[in-house]
């Protein structure tokens, strides 16, 4: 028995990592079809966990399906548990000869397990560990239960009882610190991916997410035969900001500027912080006519606002900016972005607070 206990744990584990890996790029489980996909992965490896029972009897079978049930409720909620149920009982039925009563106790089993845990998981107040403890002592109990009404109360089961018992809560144990540490992971990489490309004063892009961004929005502009264009974005004067009202309120401004621009720009559009003062607008889908229209509307909303200083004072700013428009105002690269920066700086030289145009 404990030999094929190892067994199981093996598949569990194993995937376990095939589920982590899965779920590396949302491992909080938040969507519909994430919880779909969640339940779907525990129903398989419930099943699989099945093909390696061990035969009690000719019909009575012990295995550690009911821990694939645990995860999808620990981790995807009822949606993912009554799914992985699901598909172990339909499993159950086409695959293995099976008496309908034992089917309908098995059937009920799961999909109480599946019911209760997912319960449990969203009504208890505690800490995961407490909760993935109630879990896995409801379902132990209530695979007792129907085993002791299957094979009637005798000394052999009572055996095979605690036996069950002691090999589930091991595994158990295991396989939520396992898991655990799999999403703690998984939350750290995607942590770590976001604030590499992430500038930490405004939450805007970096340079460095700018420049994968700027190749990526090249070639699907290609692809498309659509129009890119790139508006270059100075804040005039800014180093007088920083003498004026410090640092911190110079860092302030930064980070409302970010948030001004977000908000006048659309979902499509990739809004970055260049450094320092320096700030861009990636436009997909646009013309060079009408990136200039953008840039003056900015230019506009950025001179009305008022920008609020931690002290209370309130401040007025100005932006110079430059466009270019790439399979229009030119075809190469780098020629791209130096027009934008050219005719940026021609703003500068020319009075700033404008748009200049090529
Ligand atoms: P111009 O109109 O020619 O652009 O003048 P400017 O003063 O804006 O340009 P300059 O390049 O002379 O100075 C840029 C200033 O931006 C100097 C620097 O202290 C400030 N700066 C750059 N990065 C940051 C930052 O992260 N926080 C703050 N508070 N200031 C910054
Ligand atoms: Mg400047
Ligand atoms: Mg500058």
């Amino acid at each position: 028995m404990l030999k094929d206990f190892f067994i199981h744990a093996s598949f569990v584990i194993t995937f376990l990592f095939i589920g982590g890996s899965l779920f590396k790029s949302n491992p909080n489980v938040d969507t519909t079809v994430q919880k779909l996909k969640l339940g779907a992965l525990a129903g398989i490896l419930g099943s699989v966990l099945m093909a390696f029972s061990i035969q009690i009897t000719p019909v009575i079978m012990m295995d550690l399906r009911h821990i694939a049930i645990l995860l999808s409720a620990f981790y995807g909620g009822f949606v993912s548990a009554i799914l992985a149920a699901t598909i172990i009982n339909i499993n159950r039925l086409v695959f293995f000869d099976i008496s309908t009563e034992t089917f309908l106790v098995t059937m009920l089993i799961m999909f109480s397990i599946g019911a209760f845990a997912s319960l449990v998981e969203k009504r208890l107040n505690g800490s995961g560990f407490l909760k993935w403890t109630v879990m896995g002592l409801i379902s132990l109990l209530t695979i007792s239960i129907g085993l002791l009404y299957l094979m009637g109360f005798t000394n052999q089961v009572y055996q095979l009882l605690v036996n069950y018992w002691v090999i589930t809560t091991i595994a158990g144990m295991l396989v939520y610190f396992l898991t655990g540490y799999i999403v703690q992971s998984n939350q750290l990489f995607m942590q770590l991916k976001t604030q590499s490309a992430t500038d930490f004063l405004t939450g805007l892009n970096n340079v460095r997410q700018f420049d994968s961004s700027l190749n990526e929005s090249i070639e699907s502009a290609q692809e498309l035969n659509e129009r890119l264009s790139l508006l270059m974005i100075d804040i005039d004067h800014f180093k007088k900001v920083n003498d004026t009202y410090g640092h911190q309120a110079g860092d302030e401004v930064l980070r409302q500027l970010g948030g001004l621009l977000i908000s006048c720009s659309r979902p499509s559009d990739i809004v970055s912080r260049n450094g320092g003062e320096e700030f861009s607008l990636l436009l997909k889908n646009c013309s060079y006519s009408r990136a200039l229209e953008i840039a003056e509307r900015l230019r506009g909303i950025v001179e009305n606002h008022r920008f609020s200083l931690p002290n209370g004072k309130e401040i007025n700013i100005t932006i110079s900016l430059g466009a270019s428009t790439y399979l229009e105002t030119t075809q190469c690269l780098e020629e791209f972005i130096k027009q934008a920066d050219d005719t940026l700086y021609k703003s500068k030289r020319t009075g700033r607070n404008k748009v200049s145009a090529l």
